[in-house]
Order: structure tokens, then C-alpha cells, then sequence
């Protein structure tokens, strides 16, 4: 893809239809050790982000972030709505007025959403939470090329959403089951890492 602003527009709406497809698993996941909202959520959200981008074309990838990230903080209710809110107003600090994204600023943006996320939610890795999907992205998060660069983040996002599975949540709504959260899929670790792959498919 381009990385200029239409370019990250595209990535955006290929994870709002993603994050879409995937609303009966995610509501499913978080069945399983929540209140069953996940999915329907972000369905909801990411409408309104792709209602927002057909009404105005926001002239930098920064503007882009901007867009969804307030998007998402006044539509999206629930514990991911705001930490996603806030994972994009970081994301779109960190770019800046920048007029493309270089695969430099695809990591510290990542790198930015993800001590976002950490501030607002105070999750650490191994609470199961989107923390255990972002971290190790982060952590992957290099390569010559953007597409490198999202693809090797969402192959670690995956892993890392997987890790969660044996852990007992505490942090979040599943954190109320203590043990019996084990065993399940945390739902935002697996969102997140559907957002990462859809990004990485939009830049390839
Ligand atoms: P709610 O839990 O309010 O119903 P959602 O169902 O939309 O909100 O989102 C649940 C997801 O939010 C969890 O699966 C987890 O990944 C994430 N989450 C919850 N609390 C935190 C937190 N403090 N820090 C990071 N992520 C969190
Ligand atoms: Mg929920």
C-alpha cells in the first residue's frame, strides 16, 4: 500500500470489515469469560469509524489514527472501546503530521499504542488481555518495509493472543472468574491480533 493518509485509511477499513467478519468469535471468546459484548462492540465501533471515513477524507495518516481513535472513544462502550480509543490517539501522536509512514514510525506508533493501552488499563503481560497480543508485536515490530514491519507484528500478535489460552485473567471483567477464566481465549488479544493481520494484508 501507499502509507500516505489513503493508504492507512485502506488498512483501517480492511480491520473494521475484519474486526466485522470476526464479531460471532469474538462474542463467542468472550462468552466464554465476559459479558458476551466483544464482538458486538467493535461491529459497532469500527461502523462508525468506516461512517466517519466516508464523510471526510482526513489528509495524513496521523489524522487517520486521530479519526478512528476518537471515533471509537465516544462510540465504543465497555473496557476495549477506551483502550483502543486510546491505543490510536497514541498511535497518531506518535506520527505526527509526518506525511508518510515509514516502517520507523509503523514501530514507534505500535510502540506508542502499546504503552497507551498500558497507562489507561495497567495490564501486564500474562494478565489476558490485549497486552499479551500487542507486547510481543511490539516487540516484532521491525523490518525494510512497512509490510515487514505490520506482517512480522501480526505473526507475533497471533502467537501471543494463543499464550493466552492457559492464563487466569487479572485484569478485566474475566479476571471476576479467577481460575475458570483458564482455558479461553482471551476476546481482546484475539482482536487485536486480527486488526494486526488485517493492517499487514492491507499494506503487503
Ligand atoms: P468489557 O470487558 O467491559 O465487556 P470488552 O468485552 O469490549 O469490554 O473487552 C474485553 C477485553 O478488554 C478483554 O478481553 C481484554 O483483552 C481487554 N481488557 C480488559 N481490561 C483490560 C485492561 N485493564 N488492560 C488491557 N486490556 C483489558
Ligand atoms: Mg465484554
Amino acid at each position: 500500500m501507499g502509507c500516505d493518509a489513503a493508504g492507512v485509511a485502506r488498512a483501517v477499513r480492511a480491520a473494521a470489515e475484519l474486526v466485522t467478519a470476526h464479531r460471532d468469535e469474538l462474542v463467542r471468546l468472550d462468552q466464554a469469560i465476559g459479558d458476551a459484548d466483544h464482538g458486538e462492540n467493535l461491529k459497532r465501533g469500527f461502523g462508525f469509524v468506516l461512517a466517519a471515513l466516508d464523510q471526510s477524507t482526513p489528509d495524513t495518516p496521523g489524522a487517520v489514527l486521530k479519526l478512528v481513535a476518537t471515533t471509537l472513544i465516544s462510540k465504543v462502550g465497555g473496557a476495549a472501546g477506551p483502550l483502543y480509543g486510546t491505543a490510536f490517539l497514541r498511535a497518531a501522536t506518535a506520527v505526527g503530521a509526518a506525511s508518510e509512514l515509514t516502517p520507523d514510525l509503523v514501530s514507534v506508533a505500535l510502540q506508542a499504542a502499546l504503552d497507551g493501552v498500558v497507562a489507561r488499563g495497567k495490564a501486564e503481560v500474562g494478565d489476558k488481555t490485549m497486552v499479551d497480543a500487542l507486547t510481543p508485536a511490539v516487540e516484532a515490530a521491525r523490518g525494510s518495509t512497512v509490510a515487514e514491519v505490520l506482517t512480522a507484528a501480526a505473526a507475533a500478535a497471533e502467537a501471543g493472543a494463543e499464550s493466552t489460552i492457559p492464563l487466569t485473567a487479572r485484569k478485566g471483567r474475566a479476571s471476576y472468574l479467577g481460575e475458570r477464566s483458564a482455558g479461553h481465549l482471551d476476546p481482546g488479544a484475539r482482536s487485536t491480533s486480527l486488526m494486526l493481520r488485517a493492517f499487514a494484508e492491507a499494506a503487503s
